[in-house]
């Protein structure tokens, strides 16, 4: 006591009112947190396959259904299991036991949702942290009503009230004003509840059933909403928010646009939370005008014939919600300048030119409106993209709109400028360029729109751009920023000779770089020593505008630069500080640690072929039906799996949108012929001799060796003592006296891309454009992944019974591996050269290999195909000095030359 005599005791902190629930995560509600989603799909009532997976038992798949919901954005999952055949009780103990095991799921508070008291007090005995008890309510009294509430305050949780009283349902405004009164009375007063911990459900019922007492069913709802916000201190509002739709049944998008109207209002007005389906909310602002109008005057009541109207539009709001965009014409009666902005943020193209024109005519110089109008739209877009309000393939349809309106324009520009002596170079330059010998430029092309979007002016000079160009261009058009882009390791070295050139030149603009093998560490090791200015690597095309508003700000510039720099010393110097740590093993001691399959005994499986096969036109139809979708998201920049990210909460709608786009495209591509697939592949017998593989005559007629593939070797050494491994590793070794095979591919599917995506281009239609270089992306590994498959089963045959899901087989589940040259396992580039002339690749496809060795098409695949079982891919990773001597001298080629080709896997 005396020693804190003097110490003045804590003053007890008032903690705000504000319901705080939990699962295994804290989780508090108040009138500033956002709308609180409650899951809706763990519902037996509410859900047909829900009920189906309890019916049968099948709780693991149902706890799927329920990790899904949490996924898709549930803050809180509803859990309901009153059905007829089921024993509620029960299926209620053992899904709420079986959750409490998830973490995933049971982070999340549950709301207990039964009519049956019996089966809301089994439940509470389960739940972990503090959930919700749906519902309780004066439906038989004061008593019940009372007892449960205090029971469900022992038990921990909050309560949820439903608008009953003895006599029925709150159907009215008053009715239900009076009832949450006097609930609220009854349980603050007497039965000592928080009002905090009360929610309120004031019965959502349907509205246009055609009955014209329910017509102002919703509109009753919300000011109850905002009586209760105003009336009772604490208490907080739910409600479930599908059936104010009901009689919109079978029409999904029309549901979700009455339930994104109805929840907008309801919110404003108070409402917290609502038993929703996380995955398929629209978003208000994104209701189309017309529609937006009809419905609101259907949820507010504000007209006798709301249903009617209501009705006649809701054909067309069926299926595809921009299509009715398009048709719903109400947007082309604003005054131009909004027409043109609704346009490009929505990406419709059709009435463009008719718009500009009509701007045009309006204008001393048709440069302003490019400057005005124009700029304002794509600020517009850009900031909306900025803020994820937009995703980037809206924003390249938006740029179309763009594009069409200044390809409109130029010749008016032009004929201007020829009597005033040229345009005033205003906006920021960038010039952009994939390197020489590279090919890749769906990334760039990206960046590109994303810069237009922002007010830059950009001078794309392509693919395959010899460094020469890069600089001559960038000094004649005088353009603020160096943008280089390139896809295989190859491009890195191309990258490096630029920025020396342009030190040479004496420039000093920034040089951003970017494409999936460049890195932070690549650009501050090896591009940024090369040159002195500033040399960025951006990490993706959404950065692609702050890194380049930053490098030419006045003011933020001089500070970016300058931590910049820093960052890349730092880079360089913890790098250097690595590798002296870590020093590769010698060669001949990661040869000695190789792996050693143990082939005594063993035989290798026999192809069923001899000759190579080539296919010179596949049907695309057939390979549409193998497609991996996630990575085509993924170059749209929409990240998630396929087919989950269709119904994620925030991108699922653009998703969906995309997706239908990308099967109308592959529609045409089909019937217009528009690609064409072609490959060629061949199995040969094959000996390990050392790190390199021996090629054989399948026939037999040539004796020696027909070529040599040349693997590299691990020499990182291994913290856990796995094996260094070599590809040939893979492939029986000539002392073992067995003759083994390798396979040998190269296939592609985009025989005809380049000239649909320059008549795409000529439409000024990014959009397109990269949708189809997506495609053929998509096509070729689908290919790639086919041909496989038939490898497997028939042509060589080792595994004859294989019967793999799609899934499965995207997911690599079958024996046997097929690396390619210039990725991990075998980082050189120059190996594909063999390949070709083994496959005889150049005369039987019209793939070709660039000087860099990128293979046009770009949708092009090539490798080997290895049978072994124990085959894996792995990562060669840094090499030594000793293994690139011997290397250069298996290949026979000068020190030089493979130090060229393998520096990303050198010591720096
Ligand atoms: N389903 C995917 C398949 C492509 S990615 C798609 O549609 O995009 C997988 C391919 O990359 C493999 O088949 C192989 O050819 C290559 N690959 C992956 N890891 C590799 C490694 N470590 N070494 C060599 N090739 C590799």
């Amino acid at each position: 006591a005396k020693t804190v005599e003097k110490i003045t005791p804590r003053p007890i902190p008032e903690i705000p009112p504000r319901m705080r629930l939990s699962g295994l995560e804290p989780m508090e509600i108040g009138p500033d947190t956002l709308f609180v989603n409650i899951g809706e799909r763990t519902n037996v009532a509410g859900s047909l396959r829900f009920k189906r997976l309890i019916l049968d038992e099948q709780y693991e798949t149902a706890l799927e259904v329920a990790s899904q919901q949490v996924e898709n954005g549930a803050q809180v999952i509803d859990i309901n299991m009153d059905e007829a055949m089921l024993d509620a009780k029960a299926a209620m103990v053992r899904f709420l036991n079986l959750i409490a095991a998830e973490p995933d799921i049971s982070r999340v508070p549950v709301m207990l949702d039964s009519s049956n008291w019996e089966v809301l007090e089994a439940g509470l005995k389960c739940l972990q942290g503090k959930g919700i008890v749906n519902s309780i309510s004066l439906k038989e009294g004061e008593e019940p009503f009372l007892q449960q509430a205090r029971l469900a305050r022992r038990y921990g949780a909050a309560v949820l009230v439903m608008a009953f009283d003895e006599q029925g349902q709150a159907d009215t405004l008053e009715r239900r004003i009076e009832i949450c009164q006097r609930a609220y009375t009854l349980l603050t007063k007497q039965a000592d509840i928080p009002p905090e911990d009360i929610i309120f459900d004031p019965n959502i019922f349907a509205v246009g059933t055609g009955i014209d007492d329910h017509n102002s069913y919703a509109v009753d709802f919300i000011e109850t909403c905002r009586w209760i916000r105003a009336n009772l201190p604490h208490a907080l509002i739910s409600g479930g928010v599908s059936n104010v739709s009901f009689s919109f049944r079978g029409n999904n998008p029309m549901r979700e646009a009455i339930h994104a109207a109805f929840l907008y209002h309801a919110i404003q007005a108070g409402m917290d939370m609502g038993i929703v389906n996380a995955g398929q909310l629209a978003v208000y602002e994104e209701i189309p005008e017309t529609l937006r109008k009809r419905v609101e005057d259907l949820i507010l009541n504000r007209r006798e014939d709301a249903t009617d109207q209501l009705l006649e539009i809701a054909d067309q709001v069926k299926g595809d919600g921009s299509a009715t965009e398009e048709k719903s014409q109400a947007w082309r009666e604003l005054p131009v300048e909004e027409r043109l902005r609704h346009a490009m943020i929505k990406g419709v193209s059709d009435h463009v030119e008719a718009d500009v024109e009509e701007l045009r005519q309006q204008s001393a110089h048709p440069l302003e409106v490019v400057e005005g109008p124009l700029m304002t739209g794509m600020n517009a877009v850009g900031d909306l993209f900025g803020e994820g309000k937009m995703f980037l393939p809206q924003v390249v349809k938006s740029a179309r709109v763009m594009k069409r309106a200044v390809a409109y324009l130029t010749p008016y520009i032009e004929e201007a400028n020829a009597g005033s002596g040229g345009e005033p170079q205003s906006r920021a330059r960038i010039l952009l360029a994939t390197v020489k010998g590279d090919v890749h430029d769906i990334g760039k092309n990206i960046v590109k729109v994303v810069l237009q979007c922002n007010s830059f002016e950009v001078i794309d000079l392509g693919v395959m751009t010899p460094t020469e160009e890069i600089i001559r261009r960038a000094q004649e058009e005088k353009v603020d920023i160096i943008g280089l882009s390139g896809l295989i390791t190859p491009s890195l070295e191309q990258m490096i000779r630029v920025a020396e050139e342009m030190e040479r030149a004496g420039m000093t603009i920034p040089l951003m770089v970017g494409g999936a093998t460049t890195s932070q560490a690549h650009t501050a090791v090896k591009i940024a020593p090369a040159y002195s200015g500033p040399v960025v690597q951006v990490k993706d095309a959404s950065r692609s505008v702050s890194v380049a508003a930053d490098l030419i700000h006045p003011e933020r510039r001089k500070s970016f630069i300058q931590a910049l720099k820093t960052q890349h010393e730092e880079i360089r110097q913890s790098r250097a500080a690595r590798q002296e740590k870590k020093p590769p093993l010698p060669l001949a001691e990661a040869r000695r640690q190789a792996l050693r399959l143990d082939w005594e005994g063993e035989t290798t499986p026999m192809p069923n072929i001899t000759e190579l096969q080539g296919c010179h036109d596949h049907p695309i139809a057939e390979l549409r039906e193998m497609i991996d979708w996630s990575p085509f998201f993924h170059t749209w920049q929409l990240k998630g799996l396929y087919p989950k990210i269709l119904d994620h909460p925030e991108s699922g709608n653009e998703a969906r949108k995309l997706f239908d786009d990308a099967q109308k495209w592959l529609d045409r591509i089909v019937d217009e012929k528009l690609f064409k697939a072609q490959g060629v592949f061949g199995i040969f017998p094959a000996n390990a001799v050392g790190d390199d593989i021996q090629v054989f005559d399948p026939k037999g007629q040539q004796k020696g060796p027909l070529a040599v593939i040349h693997t590299l070797r691990q020499q990182q050494p291994s913290a856990v003592g796995a094996p260094m491994r070599a590809l040939a590793d893979f492939i029986a070794p000539k002392e073992s006296g067995i003759m083994d095979h390798i396979g040998l591919f190269a296939v592609t599917a985009g025989v005809g891309l380049d000239e649909a995506v320059a008549a795409c281009e000529k439409k000024q239609d990014d959009y397109g454009a990269i949708m189809l270089k997506a495609l053929a992306d998509r096509l070729a590994e689908a290919f790639a992944e086919r041909v496989h498959m038939r490898v497997r089963r028939m042509f060589w045959g080792y595994a004859p019974d294989e019967n793999l899901s799609l899934k499965k087989m995207l997911k690599e589940k079958y024996v046997g591996i097929r690396p390619a040259p210039g990725y991990p396992a075998c980082p050189d580039h120059t190996e594909k050269e063999t390949l070709f002339k083994l496959l005889e690749a150049t005369e039987r496809t019209e793939i070709r290999l660039t000087e860099t060795l990128a293979m046009h098409p770009a949708a092009s695949i090539c490798g080997y195909y290895f049978a072994h079982p124990e085959s894996k891919y792995f990562s060669v990773g840094r090499i030594g000095q000793d293994q690139l001597e011997d290397y250069a001298a298996r290949k026979g080629i000068s020190l030089q030359e493979a130090e060229k080709w393998l520096a990303p896997n050198l010591d720096d």
